[in-house]
């Protein structure tokens, strides 16, 4: 049986009603494709929420209560690539992002294991960009590039790619600013580039499911953390090509994505 390559795409802090505001078309197509709601719990800040939809361990399992890792359980719950890998050692994973907790061995978590003997025999590949330092709004367009490239060029079995230039905009001006709507075309473009190379991956005869989902929302005049409906809002929105996207809940909890993700496999 033909394999089915996955694709999960995080935009970090992203409201949907954003649409009433900006033109989000390959967000659009992916909302068209099939959806999930999902509430986090708080704290709804970026640490935590990643490590529960990476790992599907909840926020008492996996320890990781803020942004600064301290007392992350993390070693005992294994991400979405590691374990795709753990279950078949044959696979590719690929792992990119700008907010270097999630990818960076050189600062906390990371939440995506490095796995340097994977990485040495280039089965497994990150990209880290450092946006907290050099600017998200770059170093997203960076991670762009590098992410869409990869694709393309190697068909990963697995992989994630991370955008926080949107959450940035949340934070500096609020979910319903001009800069907020902004930000979401831009990534809208990383999103379409994405799904234009895994379209080109599927012409050629592969199977893949893309989905993309967040960690959590922000209030109208920015910030997060708590649990009002705006900020704890998440969702999977999910296309397939050569692969059903659809047979998952309406809504469900956010612990059960990576377990969902492995076993659409
Ligand atoms: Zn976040």
């Amino acid at each position: 049986m033909e394999r089915t390559h996955l694709l999960l795409i995080g935009v970090d802090g992203l409201r949907l009603d954003v649409l009433d505001l900006a033109d989000l078309p390959a967000l659009r197509r992916m909302l068209d494709g099939a959806c999930t709601s999902m509430t986090m719990p708080a704290p709804t800040i970026s640490g935590p929420c990643w490590s529960t939809l990476l790992t599907g361990a909840s926020v008492e399992q996996h320890g990781v209560v803020d942004n600064r890792f301290i007392g992350s359980r993390l070693a005992l719950h294994p991400d979405l690539l590691t374990l795709a890998f753990l279950a078949d050692p044959t696979r590719t994973t690929f792992a990119a992002a700008a907010w270097p907790p999630l990818v960076d061995p050189a600062g906390v978590g990371p939440v995506i294991r490095t796995r340097d003997d994977q990485r040495r025999l280039e089965q497994h590949r990150v990209v880290v960009r450092d946006g907290e330092t050099y600017g998200y709004r770059v170093a997203d367009g960076e991670v762009a590039v590098f992410a869409t490239a990869g694709v393309l060029a190697a068909g990963p079995d697995v992989a994630f790619v991370h955008f926080s230039s949107v959450d940035e905009a949340g934070h500096l001006f609020g979910a319903r600013s001009a800069e907020y709507a902004a930000a979401a075309r831009r990534v809208d473009g990383h999103l379409a580039g994405l799904l234009a190379a895994v379209e080109a991956r599927a012409g050629a005869g592969e199977h893949w499911l893309v989905a993309v989902t967040t960690d959590h929302g922000h209030l109208d005049g920015g910030g997060h953390g708590g649990a009002e409906p705006e900020v704890a809002a998440s969702f999977v929105a999910r296309m397939g090509f050569g692969v059903e996207p659809a047979g998952w809940p309406e809504e469900m909890p956010p612990t059960e994505l990576t377990p969902r993700l492995l076993a659409a496999l």
